[in-house]
């Protein structure tokens, strides 16, 4: 016998970093509050599989559920080294479980909204979404959790990929104020690493191994890397090993589709909320969500004035993604040429998207701009020879 179909106004699918941040922003909107909202996912999130850091000046809605934020941040390279300010930001550190069980909550307070667990199969165009246990149609649909890297074509598609280890040593080892953003100190083996360190006391702190390139590395790989980072630059042969982090996000310039028809609206990684040039997207998926949120209770479509809001960014993210990937000039160049002429927080502002043309200006001022020129010629042909008619 045919399944009926249970019918929402918007179906949150996936209740991931994008899914939970859009239902709180809805949650947020007097005028969506008789909306019946459903909120989908295979698993029961509550487990801390992700540690997400940003940067931020105001205040934002997960402020209680932060586990750490600090205002100065270590950069180490071969020719410079500094403990950075960074006021008027803040670099802030949210464990996945805290975040879970806040939007949780607030889910389970609200009366118009229902959680499943049901694992999708598929999404179709026409917003029903069809479940292993259920079917279940909506006007919207925000999907998190179906997404394709876009065809490969003249984009650069390279990966970020790392492991970290949340170790524990049984003397004071860390200085809890002074967490470490980049250091690019280990070897380089022709591509981009570095580790960072985020102290949360003077015992314990998350060591992360990162690489920018087209594949991952095998797992002994960051063993060994993180091993000899924490023998020769952090001076411990005694720690425990309390949890481990893996995770691999896109970095490509390739366009994501923000949706798959007027109905289904991609949100998070699968609607091209990360950043290309830095993997970063945690603070792009707020912006997205609460604009979402925003237009539904103005009464507009979802994406409304979305689309065209990152335009001078993916040109800037596609001439950094070219010059990584042609590997002429080192990627930890790069870095400390920024690092070490500009104040950290313009850096910041740049890379959150939030600068003005001026401070564009001093950033591509800072790198060589040999090695930059040439790539922004190259990605300006590109870009123009997509947009051209054939
Ligand atoms: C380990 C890790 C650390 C990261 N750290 C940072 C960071 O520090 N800063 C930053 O800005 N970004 C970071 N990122 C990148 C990005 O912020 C995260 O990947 C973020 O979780 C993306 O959010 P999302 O909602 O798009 O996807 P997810 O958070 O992965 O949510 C997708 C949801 O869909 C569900 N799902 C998937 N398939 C199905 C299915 N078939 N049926 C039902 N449910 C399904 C999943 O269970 C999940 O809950 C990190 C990524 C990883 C992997």
């Amino acid at each position: 016998m045919e399944q009926a179909a249970q019918h929402y106004d918007y179906i949150i699918a996936g209740a991931g970093a994008a899914g939970l941040s859009l239902l709180c922003y809805l949650l947020e909107e007097p005028a969506l509050r008789q909306k019946k909202i459903l909120l989908l996912d295979r698993e029961k999130k509550q487990t801390n599989d992700r540690t997400w850091c940003f940067w931020q000046v105001e205040e934002g809605p997960f402020e209680s559920c932060l586990k750490h934020q600090w205002q100065h941040l270590h950069f180490y390279s071969e020719g410079f080294s500094s403990l950075l300010d960074i006021s008027p930001y803040r670099y802030k550190m949210l464990e996945s479980a805290a975040f879970y069980s806040f939007c949780l909550n607030k889910a389970s307070a609200a009366a118009n909204v229902t959680l499943v667990e049901d694992e999708i199969l598929d999404i179709s165009p026409d917003g029903a979404v069809q479940g292993k246990k259920a079917i279940y149609t909506g006007a919207y649909v925000f999907n998190s959790v179906k997404f394709k890297i876009p065809e490969r074509g003249h984009y650069h598609h390279l990966l970020q990929h790392f492991k970290g280890y949340f170790i524990k040593t049984n003397e004071d080892a860390f200085n809890p104020e002074a967490p470490t953003l980049m250091d690019f100190r280990v070897a380089q083996h022709q591509d981009c690493r570095f580790v960072y360190v985020l102290p949360f006391n003077k015992r314990e702190a998350l060591v992360e191994y990162t690489g920018f390139s087209p594949a991952p590395l095998q797992q002994e790989q960051y063993d060994d890397e993180l091993t000899h980072y924490l023998e020769h630059y952090l001076q411990h042969s005694e720690y425990e090993i309390t949890r481990t982090e893996y995770g691999v996000i896109p970095m490509t310039n390739a366009p994501f589709r923000t949706s798959e028809s007027d109905q289904v609206i991609n949100i998070g990684t699968a609607g091209g909320a990360t950043k290309a040039s830095t993997g970063y997207t945690f603070s792009f998926i707020q912006r997205q969500c609460a604009a979402i949120a925003h237009n539904l209770a103005a009464g507009k479509t979802p994406l409304h004035q979305l689309a065209a809001s990152r335009g001078k960014y993916k040109l800037y993210d596609s001439i950094f993604l070219r010059v990584l990937s042609e590997k002429e000039y080192p990627a930890w160049k790069v870095f400390e040429a920024m690092f070490s002429k500009l104040p950290a927080a313009t850096i910041l502002k740049f890379l959150n998207e939030d600068s003005t043309l001026l401070e564009d200006l001093q950033v591509m001022r800072s790198v060589d701009k040999g090695t930059f020129a040439s790539a922004a010629a190259k990605e300006l042909y590109l870009t123009f020879k997509r947009v051209l008619p054939k």
